[in-house]
Parts: C-alpha cells; structure tokens; sequence
C-alpha cells in the first residue's frame, strides 16, 4: 500500500490544518466499526442522510485514530489532544478528490463496469478468468456508490497491473462525479433495469446519466441487442464499441444459445472462429454476464481457448460473508473461493469486527499463485493478521510454509500444513474451542471440504437476519417522520424473533433515540453486549427492580400498585433519581393509568420526588385500521389532555409518544416527540409514503434431508393425509411446527420456495420435519428451501396461518440458528 504525508493530502484536499499534521496515512475509512490500523488511518466525518460522521469522531480517536477530515469542529476536542483536524467545506467532496488524485498516478488500464445489474458479478468474475495473468485490483463487494468508489480506488498500489471498478448510481448527476475517481479506460455497460428508476424518468434518462462513466474511455463493451444501450452508445460522439451480439458485425458473434436442465450450449464466432462450449449456469442474468466477461478477456486479447476453459470453472459469487456455527462451540466464515490480499483483508475486517469472542482463529492457503514466494505479500499478511489480534495461524501449502519464521517471530501460534489433504487426515483429531474462524483458500485448495467437517451439521434450520434490509427499512421510516421526532424501536420479543443484541448494535450505530424491551432480562442481555442507549422496559416485577438500578434500566409504570412499590424501593435503597416512562390507558385497556386517575398520579409522583417521568405514552388499539380511525383520534385526544394534566402537576415537561408502526404510516399528526417503531422494521414488502418500500428482515430456511419417489397411491406423513394421483417427487425438509412451522401450513395450505419454484407442503407437518412436493423442481439432498423471506412474504404464512406477522415473526423456535448477513 502507498503511504501518503498528512500534510500532502491536506494539500491535495485544500484543506485547513488544526493541530500538528506530523502523520503518515495508509488507510481511509468513514466507518469506526472498520477501523483496524488507526494510527495510519485518515477518518472522514461523512453526513449521510441517515448519520453524521462527526459524532463518531471521538470513538474513532479511541480507536486509535488522530487524523480527521471533518466540516467543523466535532464535540469533545479537549478528549483528543493528539488529534489532527483538516478543515474542509464538505467530506465527502474532500474524499472523493484524494482519491481521484491518487487514480491519476496510475497509468495501467482500468476497466469500469455500470448497468443495472450484474456489475458485482462480472467485476468478480472478470477476477476469476484474469488473476492468474495479471495483477489485479478491483472494488471490495459491491463498494460502488459515492463513498464505496473513491475507497475502492484508493487501494490501487505499484504492484496494480489492471483495475476493475464498479460504478452505480441512484440519482441524475452522479455519475460525472464517479467517472472523475475512476477514470476508466475501458467501460463495459452491463444492461439496464427498472433498478433505482424512481429518480429518473424513463430508462433512456438513466442509460444516457450511466454511459457518462465513458466520457473518457478507449474503448465501451456492451451487447449490442441491447436497444437502449446501442442507441445511448450511439448518440456519444467518438466512442469506440467493442459488442456482443446476434447481429454479423459483433466482435462476438452469438449464433446460438441452447438452455439444458442444468447448463448451456453457447455457439459463437469471433473473426470467423467458431466455438462451441457449455457453461455451468442455465439462467439469462449468469449467460450474459459470461458474454460480457468473455467479450472483455477477447478485448484483452486473452487466449481464447484458455478462456473458455476457465468459464467452464466460474463459480457462483458469494456476495455476503456470514458466520455459520461450527463444532466445539465454535463460529465459521467460509471464504474460499479467492485468495488475494484485498479479499483476505476484506474477510478480516469481518471476522474482527463482527466477532464472537476474542479467540481468532485464521485456516489460510498459499496467497499467490506463483510457486516461488513472495516475501512482501507474505510480510503484509503478518501486518494484517497482527492488526486484526489474530491469536492462530493454520497455514496450508508449500509456498506459505516458507514463511513460518515471519508469523512466529510475530507471536503468532502457527502450524503448517502443506496440503489441504494433510490437514484434513489430523483434523479429527484437533481441539478448537470458542473460536471465531475464518476459512480463507484459494480455489484449488478446495477449502470447502474443510467447511464440510468444521460446520456443525446438526440441524441446519437457520433464520437469515439481513442486517442490511435493517438499516434500509430504519432509513426509510425516518423519512416520514419530521428531523426532531425521536425514534425509539422496540426489540422485544428478541428483536421480534431476529434476535435482539445483533440488532440493537446496528440500532445504536445508527443512531436511534431509545430501545424497549419487554423484560428485564432481555434489557440486561443489550447491555452486556455493550448497548448503551436508553433502554424502556415495559414489564418490571418486584424481584427485577435491583437490576433495573444495576444495569440503566427504565421501567414503565402502569398503576398505582407498581408506582408505590417502586417508590418504596427506591427509598429503602437511598436511591434519590430514577426515570420512569408512565403508561397511560385511554381505550386499549391492557395495562396503564386512566385518563381520571392522572391527577391523583401527577401529585403523588410531585410529592415523592424521587421518580423522574422521562415519558409518558400511549398505545393505540387500533391505527392500521381505518374505520377507527375516530377512536384513534379519540385516544389521541385523551392523552394530550392527561398530558397536559399531569405536566402540570409534576412541574416540568417530558417526552410524549403514542405512535407504533401502522401510527407512525398512517398518523403523522400524532408523532409528537417520539414514535415507537416495531414490526414494520422487520415484516417487509410495505411500499411506504415517503415511496421506500421495506424490505424483509428475516429469512427461514431449512435443507432437503432426503428425496423420495412415490408411485400412484403411496401415501405420505402421519394420518397419511396425502395420497399421490400420479407419480410424486416427495422432498422432506428440516424444520417442523417445534421450529415455529405452524401445523396448519401442512396439507397443501402452505408453500416453500425451492431452487426457484414454489413447492407446497404436502401432509402433516411433523414436530422436525415436513415434506414438500418437488415432482417438477430439481432437487438435491442439502438444497435450502425458504419458508418465508424474500420470495415468500411473512404476511404471506401469517395470513395462510389466519393470524398476523407479529405471531409469525416471534414464534420461530429458539433452537433454529439465526445468523446475520451483510450485503
Ligand atoms: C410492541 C409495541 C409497539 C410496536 O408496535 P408495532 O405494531 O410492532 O409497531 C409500540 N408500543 C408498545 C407499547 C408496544 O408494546
């Protein structure tokens, strides 16, 4: 990596200079959470719609960094005395200058790659096919917006031979920007989609603000059947093609394209040459990503026949790191289908940020392809496996092996092995215990059968929290509310099934008001896995009142009763404060004081004068519901008058809130000074107001355990409730109503989705397992079938189940396994 002086770059960004600029700079970084070497990091304060950087400047100090970019003075300088702050009008601008800059001083080719979709897959795919040839840098995952372009480009160093970039864009105007960062020289424009087309009025808008990342490009590599795109490409004067297509003057010519059950036969011809060959993949959006990969490498004027048989290996990309559970208690990040220092720094970053202990554990290949080592690469290595506290290197092949002395002297517990053959024969017999993992191989080093054994096999039923879809949906319903309406989400019930201290993490970061649990033990779990946002919980008992105390707990107080018995706790225990959230009924009759008793509240809460009301609140009985809607507005009514009441009585004002999710949609002259966010966080599917639509939190999934093949009348399941008319492809799947499948979904009620179909569930559910019909699906022992998530909607079961999402959501068994995604 290229190091840069602090003072240049303040230079380059036009920057003012507060404190002493004395710093080397390695790394950029808008994200505390990804901080691994701070001291050689340039922090830049980002306002985002949804977060401002500078309020994260200090925890990035405490991480280890001292240099900032930032548009004013953050809070709390007097805390950073060795920081240094560079001034500028706007951070992001700063950024993607520095970054451009840097691009300027590399004159290699760089491909840059927009479209609707497809650009993560042909950029990784283009990595595939050209690695071994060439040294590459290209973007992390899908790091290709306004932010993700210019730390893309910034990892470009002297040993980069060739880039590969992607560029995507949701609004008019941003592209010019992007271009100037990536500075393309060769553009590849996948195709284009109704993706992001709210911001544009017709896709020949949206095509004509894409193919700007051209402006300045030799040479753009499209399918030329694409009308669209032929006719943008077209109307850019001096724009030199280079196309795929049915039409004769295509640099690739496509003669035919024959679909098999589980591959294709491509005929095509290039100059005259014609080549027949099968790739691995049978669906329209993997083909044209390989003609766009195999246009490019014959652009590149790669060997064709090489090529090819490359194609034939590609595998699908794993767009997402996650952990998995694996034996001895411990975690798995499989990362084996590339091994280079940019993913392996990458898939660090995960492994450090997301881990579950402090034990981490690394398997790792030979990192380049070449036999002889290269000390450098293997030095870098060390530099991150130290960053990132790794406490266990397992080192397989020849080539690392070379290198025990340099991940020893660094303290590192090292064994080696020189194949994945050897490792795999002593495997059984290895200890690992409460260790984060991180399987990262090259492709031939086949890791994955190492995955095999380290996975826990066990019951394999997961619920897939995407941590993505999370923030997403939190950014779209603060779109409705008003910028000084606070948010409080609630994350009883274990974050509504999805498992509450993952969530609250990501809630915290991204700066919501306040948490509410429904017991005190699930507010203990968020603050010890370090949440310390205030915290509500609406359920206290007696014998929970010391750790409300102990761990910053709110309650709710709903009656007299509750009130007075808090009040003489908190006296006995010469507490003098406590913040309390008083819940006031005024029509859903469950717990709370009603509007006639708020005097009487008002004026003993004044003369105790120990607990202090940070809120009071209401729940509608019925705001999604618009024929009650008059008793909405009735409630609404009732409470500002309790309110207002018993602001009087005690003398000071506090926070009032009555709005839930349906509240928040469908009453905005009610969000007051805080609305409660539940379901709609995680449920999905709801086009919104503010023209977001949500999208699904959770997805259940459960494997095929085994297939079996029915002749007419065979029945299946207990009762034998289904009788096969015809011959039947029987499929029985891993999860049963003990995991939250409700029996009723059994007998053709319900649906799976399997392998891209929808398969209904046949017979009885049983307790484990249930079976689905798959006589027209291709199916395979240990494919995932989804119960409900993205394909099938949770509304979708809850309304085949006659009940409602929330039932759904939170009746997942606790034994099914729930791991976080990020995209
Ligand atoms: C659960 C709950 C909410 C959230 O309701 P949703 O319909 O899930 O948005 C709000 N307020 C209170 C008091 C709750 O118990």
């Amino acid at each position: 990596m290229k190091t840069y002086d602090l003072s240049y770059i303040s230079g380059i960004i036009n920057a003012k200079i507060i404190g002493n600029a004395n710093f080397k700079i390695t790394y950029l970084s808008n994200d505390t959470r990804r901080i691994i070497d701070g001291f050689n990091t340039l922090f830049f304060a980002l306002k985002t719609n949804t977060n401002d950087g500078h309020k994260f400047v200090l925890n990035a100090y405490n991480n280890g960094v001292r240099c900032f970019v930032v548009e004013y003075m953050p809070d709390k300088v007097a805390e950073m005395p060795e920081a240094c702050f560079l001034i500028v009008s706007n951070s992001l601008t700063a950024l993607q200058t520095l970054a451009a800059a840097h691009r300027r001083l590399y004159n290699i080719p760089v491909i840059g790659i927009t479209g609707s979709n497809g650009k993560t897959i042909v950029k990784e795919w283009l990595y595939q096919l050209l690695h071994k040839n060439i040294e590459i840098t290209r973007s992390p995952k899908s790091y290709n917006s306004q932010i993700g372009v210019p730390l893309s480009v910034w990892n470009i160093d002297n040993n980069t031979k060739l880039c590969i970039f992607e560029a995507g864009i949701s609004m008019p105007n941003e592209m010019t920007a992007l271009e100037k960062i990536i500075q393309p020289t060769i553009g590849i424009f996948t195709n284009i989609g109704e993706a992001h087309q709210q911001y544009f009025e017709s896709l020949e808008q949206k095509a004509s603000e894409k193919i700007k990342l051209f402006a300045h490009s030799d040479i753009v590599i499209f399918n030329r059947d694409n009308k669209i795109i032929k006719e943008v490409v077209t109307k850019t004067n001096g724009l030199k093609t280079f196309t795929w297509g049915e039409q004769e003057d295509c640099d690739v010519r496509i003669l035919s394209i024959h679909k098999h059950s589980n591959n294709t036969t491509i005929h095509l011809s290039i100059n005259n040459d014609h080549h027949r060959f099968e790739i691995p993949f049978i669906d329209d959006a993997s083909i044209e990503n390989v003609l766009h990969c195999l246009t490019t490498c014959v652009y590149l004027k790669q060997d064709i026949n090489d090529t090819i048989e490359n194609i034939q290996q590609l595998k699908p990309v794993e767009m997402r790191l996650f952990w998995k559970k694996a034996i001895h208690n411990s975690y798995l990040i499989n990362d084996s289908y590339s091994n280079d220092l940019n993913s392996f720094k990458i898939a660090l970053d995960y492994l450090y940020q997301q881990r579950q202990s402090d034990k981490l554990t690394v398997i790792l290949s030979d990192v380049t392809e070449s036999s002889s080592g290269n000390e450098a690469i293997y030095e870098q290595v060390v530099r991150l496996l130290k960053e990132t506290r790794v406490n266990k290197l397992i080192a397989i092949g020849k080539q690392i092996a070379g290198f025990k002395s340099l991940f020893e002297n660094e303290g590192i517990s090292t064994s080696l092995y020189p194949s994945t053959e050897a490792f795999i024969q002593v495997l059984p017999g290895l200890t690992f215990s409460n260790e984060n993992i991180l399987l990262k191989g090259a492709r031939r080093f086949q890791f994955e059968r190492i995955a095999n054994i380290l996975e826990l096999q066990t019951h394999e039923t997961t619920l897939e929290i995407n941590l993505t879809a999370i923030t997403h949906n939190l950014k779209a319903y603060k779109n409705l509310l008003k910028p000084a309406t606070k948010l409080m989400v609630m994350v009883k019930a274990y974050g509504y099934g999805s498992g509450d201290a993952e969530v609250a993490k990501l809630l915290q970061f991204n700066h919501v008001d306040y948490l509410t649990v429904a017991y005190i033990d699930e507010g203990i779990a968020l603050r010890k896995a370090g949440i310390t946002l205030p915290i509500m919980v609406l359920n206290v008992e007696e014998s929970g009142y010391n750790q409300l105390e102990q761990y910053n707990l709110e309650p709710e107080i709903f009656s007299f009763h509750q009130l007075n018995n808090f009040y003489n706790y908190c006296v006995q225990n010469g507490i003098i404060q406590q913040g309390i959230h008083i819940k006031l009924d005024t029509g859903m009759h469950r717990l709370g004081f009603l509007p006639e008793e708020v005097v009487l509240l008002g004026k003993q809460i004044q003369e105790q004068n120990i607990l202090f009301v940070k809120s009071a609140f209401t729940h509608f009985a019925a705001s999604e519901d618009a024929t009650e809607d008059d008793f909405t507005n009735l409630q609404a009514d009732l409470f500002i008058k309790s309110c207002n009441t018993l602001e009087m009585k005690i003398g000071y004002s506090f926070i009032m809130h009555c709005c839930n999710t349906a509240g928040i949609e469908r009453h905005p002259q009610f969000h007051m000074d805080m609305v409660r966010l539940g379901v709609g966080l995680y449920e999905g599917n709801k086009q919104l107001s503010g023209g977001e639509t949500t999208i699904p939190v959770g997805s259940l999934k459960a494997t095929v355990a085994q297939i079996k093949h029915l002749k007419e009348g065979d029945t299946v399941g207990y009762n034998r409730r289904f009788k096969a008319t015809k011959p039947t492809n029987v499929a029985t799947i891993r999860i049963g109503y003990a995991d939250g499948l409700r029996r009723s979904m059994g007998n053709n009620v319900g649906e799976v989705f399997i392998n891209n179909h929808r398969a209904p569930i046949i017979g009885s559910v049983c307790m484990d397992m249930c079976m689905i019909d798959v006589t027209n699906i291709p199916v395979n022992v240990g494919d995932a079938a989804e119960i409900f998530g993205m394909h099938i909607p949770v509304k979708e079961v809850a309304q085949k189940c006659q009940t409602i999402s929330y039932e759904i959501l939170t009746g997942i068994g606790q034994r099914v396994k729930r791991v976080y995604i990020e995209e």
